[in-house]
């Protein structure tokens, strides 16, 4: 190994709380320590290190600030009932980082690097990984361009972070379906846009929709196609399934949507269950067709935050869809249950999803 790749570790002297009980606001509680990494043209990645967690200081020209190219990820690390600590298919989060970065002009990480280090945070915060049914410890990778220079162009220089948050369980009262609205006047991405990267534009360009969509009663915002705005998307930071008339059916990967691991794992599963998944152009249009004939027979959204997270109504253009009566699908709650049953460890894992950090 070359002198560069040598990880560092800087004990923190002053450890924190934890917090008592997992309620907490998702994202707002953070641990110990936090890794870095960081990239110069001619260098490469170099300097990998684990640190106490704080602020970090910028040149107030760094590319980050003015021209956004910057990436992240989102995964969890899962406590057992014995006490381990799981990891859910942590590579395929490496590899988009990758395919992010690469769509945002930022140089490759090395993805089996990344996750040794990885593993050393986790390890070195284990006491972290709440415990609770439904708690996680949710572990937030990203890249910022660092470079001192108002140039448009891609940066020389970047810094790699890892953050780790303790979350508690997304729905408190037990699975609870949601209310959607399906947009039709702003865009999250066209193809040949940066909707397949997780990059921090994507996000902060549908605050207005969803704002919107708030207001009227709704959990979030159901994006259609950019262009003629009559195929199904994804919904803010989530996968979107339908069943239909017993057929399940997801938009195919189209260079805008998202490539949600947990989409992946939910079409192994299925496909494990001799279920296959359609992948293909699905039409609003369909959608009410299908519910006006009284075959919309359940919608998930699919995510790392919610991994389920059962549609009970959508809305599109004064139109109201109710699905399932509001109440939860059976193939939904099984997803559920099976899915997080193999990242906590109660459920046999015939996949081989789980990397154990020990
Ligand atoms: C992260 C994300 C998803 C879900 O991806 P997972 O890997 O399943 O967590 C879906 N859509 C968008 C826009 C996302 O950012």
């Amino acid at each position: 190994m070359v002198n560069t790749y040598q990880l560092e570790v800087v004990e923190s002297t002053n450890k924190k709380d934890k917090p008592l009980h997992d309620q907490v606001p998702f994202g707002t509680i953070f641990t110990d320590h936090m890794f870095t990494l960081e990239y110069e043209e001619g260098k490469g990645w170099h300097e990998p290190k684990i640190v106490p967690y704080g602020p970090i200081t910028l040149d107030p020209a760094a590319m980050i600030f003015h021209y956004g190219q910057t990436v992240f990820e989102g995964m969890k690390a899962y406590r057992t009932e014995d006490g381990r600590v799981l990891l859910f298919r942590p590579e395929k989060n490496f590899e988009r980082l990758n395919l992010s970065s690469e769509r945002l002009s930022i140089p490759p990480v090395d993805e089996k690097a990344m996750l040794e280090y990885l593993t050393e945070l986790i390890k070195l915060e284990k006491n972290w990984v709440p415990a609770t049914q439904g708690t996680s410890l949710y572990i937030r990778p990203f890249i910022i361009s660092t470079e001192a220079n108002l140039a448009v162009a891609p940066a020389k220089a970047y810094k790699l972070m890892i953050i780790l948050s303790p979350v508690g369980s997304y729905f408190t009262g037990g699975l609870t379906p949601v209310i959607i609205h399906v947009e039709d006047q702003f865009t999250r991405a066209v193809k040949g846009g940066t909707g397949m990267a997780k990059t921090a534009g994507n996000y902060s360009s549908g605050y207005q929709a969803q704002a919107n969509a708030k207001k009227a009663g709704n959990a979030d915002v159901l994006w259609l196609d950019g262009i003629e705005k009559k195929y199904i998307e994804e919904v803010g930071s989530m996968n979107i399934f339908f069943k239909i008339n017993g057929e399940i059916v997801t938009p195919a990967l189209n260079g805008s949507i998202l490539n949600g691991i947990t989409r992946t794992s939910i079409i192994e599963l299925l496909g494990s269950w001799g279920i296959s998944v359609a992948q293909r152009k699905v039409s609003v249009n369909e959608i009410y067709e299908a519910y006006e004939a009284g075959q919309l027979e359940e919608v998930f959204g699919t995510g790392t935050a919610a991994v389920i997270s059962p549609v009970g109504e959508l809305n599109w253009q004064g139109k109201k869809m109710v699905v399932n009566n509001h109440q939860i699908g059976e193939l939904s709650q099984k997803l559920y249950d099976t899915i997080t049953g193999i990242q906590t460890g109660k459920v046999e894992d015939p996949l081989g999803w789980t990397v154990e950090v020990k």
